[in-house]
């Protein structure tokens, strides 16, 4: 068996010790004598992977009791359409737009009510986070939506906006448990896993009690409310059961790793060990303002695309893959999830000089 360096956005890098114990788990899952996938979701056995997931996953970011964590299906895309069916009660929503996803989320906004641009770095391809710190915002809004760690972009809110009281909701598919957040400052905050926590199939959403309500948009699916699912427990309907867990492993993994502070000391330290090479050297250069870049997406260029071609393929045969950049974006692109390595990113920084020198 021969483990690559995975640096895919997503699906994306898993702790090794999750795979293993889920390899030793899978013909029987504590003397069940069946897999977690072939067992009822309504057995004993399965509600306590769901409660225990859930609650690790409390402890880890501290969610305080007045929040419900729902484990849904449909990725991130469709809480682009569920938040608005849900919460827009005055069919206006405020949006700031600062990558593919932030676009997304606004244009599915819009179907269902007035979608209102507050800001957005569209004009330098998205290459920044906007001041956001005084935006003219419309009384009448039900909320401010946005993407806190822009996956395709490479850039990062370091402060969350200012709504001036108004519900804040955001996608933090890239950046979920990448480091400790105050989840009180959001009304909601959600993200696909398959980013940073868990295979594809499974979205998160921790949601402010008092948004679950009945008074949803006119048609809402059932299984579009918030409420069916706050009501069940995440159990209204068959739930992602293997998808979630091996989520609640990786919770296990990260309280064992010393939680999300520790987290984060170590996403700074193994970006840092990126981005100062790409400060400094002569041929790959970064392409976000310094101030908001990312620690789990870093995207660069040799501003040759037939050098970033040559570098792509060189790179995976030697065993560092799923490094180029986003198909609308070009270059290359290193996502450094927490299940990468510091050595793996070390490694690639050797990598990069070495081949630096050679194509100097
Ligand atoms: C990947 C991604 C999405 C889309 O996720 P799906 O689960 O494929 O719908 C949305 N937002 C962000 C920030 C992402 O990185």
């Amino acid at each position: 068996m021969s483990r690559v360096y995975n640096f895919s956005a997503g699906p994306a890098v898993l702790p090794e010790e999750v795979l293993k114990e889920a390899a030793d788990e899978m013909l029987d899952y504590q003397g069940s004598g069946m897999s977690v996938m072939e067992m009822s979701h309504r057995s004993k056995v399965y509600d306590k992977i769901i409660k225990d997931a859930e609650q690790d996953l409390r402890e880890l970011m501290n969610i305080p009791d007045n929040y419900k964590v729902l484990f849904l299906q449909g990725g991130a895309s469709q809480q682009f359409a569920m938040i608005p069916m849900n919460l827009m009660k005055n069919k206006k929503a405020g949006h700031i737009v600062t990558g593919q996803w932030a676009k997304k989320a606004f244009q599915e906004a819009k179907i269902y009510g007035e979608a209102v641009k507050l800001a957005s770095s569209e004009d330098q391809t998205f290459s920044y986070i906007p001041d956001c710190s005084d935006l003219d915002i419309p009384e009448d809004l039900d909320y401010v939506y946005i993407c806190e760690n822009n996956t395709i972009y490479g850039t990062k809110y370091k402060e969350l906006p200012n709504t001036k009281g108004h519900v804040l909701v955001a996608d933090v598919s890239s950046c979920f448990l990448s480091e400790p957040i105050d989840v009180s400052k959001y009304g909601i905050v959600y993200g696909g896993v398959q980013k940073n926590v868990g295979p594809a199939g499974v979205v998160i959403v921790i949601i402010r009690e008092d948004l679950i309500t009945e008074d949803t948009l006119p048609g809402t699916p059932t299984m579009l409310k918030y409420k069916t699912h706050a009501d069940n427990d995440s159990l209204y309907n068959t739930p992602p059961c293997y998808g979630i867990y091996i989520c609640g492993k990786v919770f296990k993994w990260l309280k064992k790793m010393g939680g999300l502070a520790v987290m984060k000391e170590r996403n700074e330290e193994k970006a840092k060990i990126l981005y100062d090479f790409l400060d400094q050297s002569k041929m790959f250069k970064g392409t976000v303002v310094a101030k908001d870049r990312s620690l789990m997406n870093v995207p660069f260029v040799t501003g040759d695309e037939e050098l970033d071609a040559k570098f792509v393929k060189e790179a995976t045969a030697a065993g560092f893959v799923n490094l180029k950049g986003h198909r609308t974006v070009g270059g290359m692109r290193a996502s450094i999830y927490n299940a990468m390595p510091k050595e793996g990113v070390v490694k690639l920084v050797e990598f990069m000089k070495k081949f630096e020198e050679e194509n100097a």
